[in-house]
């Protein structure tokens, strides 16, 4: 299959997905993680119509996307990997959503820029490590809240919550969690779901699903 036609089988195979579950949200969005792969690869995504791409490193992505964001305005690029806070001023000038918010010192780091400037992000995902895993970002469940209640007292827009379950295990109750996590603090989005579990996540009410390999092939 070349990329076009995978490209097309996952949308189908999402699109069925979310109308045969009663948990889905009416609307799931694929991020096509470009991660690993240089611009021509994306350029057969664009011509189909593909607008949202994520990206794990601010440099990386700079380069990818700089030059092409012009051409493209409808062009929605969201920060999938962990953000360092030197690299803030980078990432918010590139970046429409950053789904990795994940301590105070971040969006501290974070509200002093936009008071500094305007950006080009507009929205954000707190990362949550549902997994509590020590070697993985975001914030542990048990300070979620107090992550929230920080952002909104630094007036960032947070309109989501992202996770990266577990690999030796299986993410369904991740996913659950998210998605009740979300529903407490009256967020629409919801941000889970990769190549090998994006179908159970839209099942439990992924908003977006974080897609690479399935779409792309293997990374080097
Ligand atoms: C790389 C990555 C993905 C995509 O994973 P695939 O298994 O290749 O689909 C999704 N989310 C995050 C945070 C990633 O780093």
């Amino acid at each position: 299959m070349d990329i076009l036609e995978r490209y097309n089988t996952l949308k189908e195979r999402i699109d069925q997905c979310q109308k045969h579950a009663p948990l889905a949200q009416k609307q799931v969005k694929m991020v096509a993680v470009s991660k690993g792969h240089g611009i021509a690869d994306m350029m057969p995504l664009l011509a189909a119509g593909q607008r949202i791409f994520g990206e794990n490193r601010v440099q990386e992505a700079q380069e990818k996307w700089g030059a092409v964001r012009a051409s493209y305005p409808d062009l929605e690029l969201h920060l999938i990997g962990s953000l360092q806070s030197n690299k803030v001023k980078e990432a918010l000038a590139l970046f429409d959503v950053i789904q990795t918010l994940d301590r105070p010192s971040l969006i501290d780091a974070i509200a002093r820029e936009i008071k500094r400037t305007t950006v080009q992000c507009t929205s954000f995902f707190i990362q949550v490590n549902t997994g509590e895993e020590v070697q993985k970002g975001g914030v542990h469940p048990y300070n979620l809240q107090s992550l929230y209640d920080h952002a909104q007292a630094s007036h960032l827009p947070v309109t989501g919550l992202m996770c990266v379950p577990p690999t030796d295990s299986p993410p369904a109750p991740h996913f659950a969690f998210l998605r009740k996590k979300a529903k407490e603090l009256d967020l629409q989005n919801v941000s889970m779901g990769m190549s090998s579990d994006f179908e159970t996540a839209i099942r439990l009410g992924a908003s977006h699903v974080r897609i690479g390999t399935a779409l792309f092939g293997e990374r080097t």
